[in-house]
C-alpha cells in the first residue's frame, strides 16, 4: 500500500503520476474483486495509478463529461489534468519528461478514464499508444529529444494513417511526398483523424514512391502551420463526441528530410506494428466503457422496485447481470494478457486482435442490455447510460473493424492446422 499511502498523503489534486512512482515496485495480486482480474499481477503502483485516475475522473471529469458530450468539444481542464498528472507519456522514460511507469499501466489509465469519459480516454490513448509509441520504437534520439518531452507536457498528437479512399485497405493510401533532395513536398489529404482538433503534431503516412506499392509508404512528422497543411472542422459523430475527429489537407507541404521518422519506405511496418499494439489501447477503452456502465445499471437495479422488491432481486434480471459480468471479466483478462505480453516484447498481433476484437463486441452487448435493465429511464439522456451505448459503436470501427481483426485472427490461425 506504500503508493496509496503516499498518495494519500499528498494532495490528492496534485498529485501525479510520477510523484506516485517514487519508491520500489513491489509485484502483488490483484484484490479478489469483480473489476480485477486475480489471475493477472498487478503491481502496487499500477494499482495506485487506477486510484488517483479515478480521483482526478471523479474532480474533473465526471462533472463536465454530459456537457462536453453536447458542445462536440473536450475542456482545456480536462486536458491540462492528463498532463499535468503525468498521463500523456505514461510508458516513457522520465529522461524525456515521461512518468516511466508499465505498459499495463498506461492500459489501466485508459481504462480507468474510459469509465468516466471514453472521449477523455481516447485522447490519452492515441497520444500514448499510437503516437509516443512510435516515437519511443522508431524516431531517431533527435527526434526523442525534440518531441517526447513536449508530448509528455502540452503537446498533443495525432496519427494520420486513414484516408477517403484507404480505411480498411489503409496501404493504398494516395498521400505523395516527392523527395526534393533537402526535403520531402506532401500533396493529398487525410480523413478521421483522432485528435487533430487539438493536436500540434502530427504522424502522417505518405508514399514517396507509388511505383513501389506499400513499400514507398514512409512516416513523416508534421506539425501544425506548416503553409499548406490544413486542419478540417471536427466531425459530428454517434459518439465520443466531445473526441475531435478532423480531416487534413496537405499543398506542397514542405517536410524537412530530418521529419523522416525511421527509414524511408519503411511506414507500413511501422503502421502495423503500432497499430497492433494500439488495438489494446482500444480494448481497455471498451471494457472501461462497458466497467462504467455496468457500474451504474447494477446498482439502480438494487433500488429501482417493482412489484415489491429491487428489480435486481429477479433471476431473470440476475442471470442476465451475471452473463454480462463474466464476458466484462473475459475481456477484461484479455486485455490485461495482450498488455503483459507486449511488455515481455512478445508479438501481439493476435493477441492485439482478439482483445480489441472481444472487448468491443463486449461493450457493444454490455450497454445495449444497461439500457434494458434500466427501463425508460435508460433511454434518455438524463442519465449516462445511452453516452455509453453510443460511445461503444466506434470499438468496432477504429484501428481496424471486427471484420478486419476476424481476417487478421483467421491468418494466424489457419497456419496450424493447413496441409
Ligand atoms: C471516430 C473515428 C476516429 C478515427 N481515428 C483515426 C485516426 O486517428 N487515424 C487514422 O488513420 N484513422 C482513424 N480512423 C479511421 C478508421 O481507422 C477507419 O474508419 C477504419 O479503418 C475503417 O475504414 P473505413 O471507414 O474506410 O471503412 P471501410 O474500409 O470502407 O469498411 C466498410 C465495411 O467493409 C468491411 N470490410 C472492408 N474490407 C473488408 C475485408 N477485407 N473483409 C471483410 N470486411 C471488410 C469493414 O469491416 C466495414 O464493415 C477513425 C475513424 C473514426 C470513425
Amino acid at each position: 500500500m506504500a503508493f496509496l499511502n503516499t498518495f494519500r498523503q499528498l494532495n490528492s489534486k496534485t498529485a501525479s503520476l510520477r510523484q506516485l512512482l517514487v519508491g520500489p515496485t513491489k509485484r502483488t495480486m490483484a484484490t479478489n474483486q469483480f473489476n480485477h482480474p486475480v489471475s493477472i499481477a498487478i503491481t502496487e503502483d499500477e494499482a495506485s495509478i487506477q486510484s488517483m485516475i479515478n480521483k482526478m475522473c471523479q474532480d474533473i471529469v465526471a462533472p463536465r463529461t454530459q456537457r462536453m458530450d453536447e458542445v462536440a468539444k473536450l475542456d482545456k481542464e480536462v486536458i491540462d489534468a492528463l498532463f499535468k498528472n503525468g498521463l500523456m507519456g505514461v510508458d516513457v522514460d522520465q529522461k524525456y519528461g515521461g512518468t516511466g511507469a508499465s505498459f499495463l499501466a498506461t492500459i489501466l489509465a485508459v481504462e480507468e478514464l474510459a469509465k468516466f469519459d471514453p472521449s477523455v480516454s481516447i485522447i490519452m490513448d492515441v497520444q500514448n499508444t499510437l503516437c509516443i509509441s512510435t516515437f519511443k520504437k522508431y524516431a531517431s534520439e533527435e527526434q526523442k529529444q525534440k518531441y517526447l518531452p513536449r508530448l509528455c507536457k502540452d503537446t498533443i498528437a495525432s496519427f494520420a494513417l486513414s484516408e477517403p479512399e484507404s480505411g480498411s485497405d489503409a496501404f493504398a493510401l494516395k498521400t505523395r511526398a516527392e523527395d526534393k533532395g533537402d526535403h520531402f513536398v506532401i500533396n493529398g489529404g487525410k480523413c478521421w483523424i483522432t485528435n487533430a482538433g487539438e493536436a500540434e503534431v502530427f504522424l502522417v503516412f505518405a508514399n514517396v514512391d507509388p511505383s513501389k506499392g506499400y513499400k514507398g509508404i514512409s512516416c513523416f512528422i508534421l506539425e501544425r502551420g506548416m503553409p499548406g497543411f490544413t486542419i478540417g472542422k471536427p466531425e459530428n459523430k454517434l459518439g465520443i463526441r466531445a473526441s475531435s475527429t478532423c480531416s487534413l489537407s496537405f499543398e506542397d507541404v514542405k517536410v524537412p528530410k530530418e521529419n523522416v521518422v525511421g527509414q524511408i519506405g519503411h511506414g507500413y511496418k511501422y503502421a502495423i506494428g503500432i497499430l497492433n499494439e494500439g488495438r489494446i489501447g482500444i480494448g481497455a477503452q471498451m471494457i472501461g466503457l462497458a466497467q462504467g456502465c455496468f457500474d451504474y445499471s447494477v446498482k439502480y437495479s438494487l433500488e429501482r422496485k417493482q412489484f415489491g422488491q429491487p428489480i435486481f432481486e429477479f433471476q431473470g434480471m440476475q442471470h442476465q447481470i451475471s452473463v454480462v459480468a463474466s464476458q466484462l471479466r473475459a475481456a477484461r483478462l484479455l486485455v490485461y494478457d495482450a498488455a503483459r505480453a507486449r511488455e515481455a516484447g512478445a508479438d501481439v498481433v493476435l493477441e492485439g486482435a482478439i482483445a480489441k476484437y472481444y472487448a468491443s463486441e463486449v461493450a457493444t452487448a454490455t450497454t445495449s442490455k444497461c439500457i434494458e435493465w434500466m427501463g425508460g429511464v435508460g433511454f434518455t439522456k438524463d442519465y449516462p447510460i445511452e453516452k455509453y451505448y453510443r460511445d461503444c459503436k466506434i470499438g468496432c470501427i477504429y484501428e481496424g473493424t471486427t471484420n478486419i481483426q476476424l481476417n487478421t485472427i483467421a491468418k494466424l490461425i489457419k497456419p496450424f492446422y493447413a496441409q
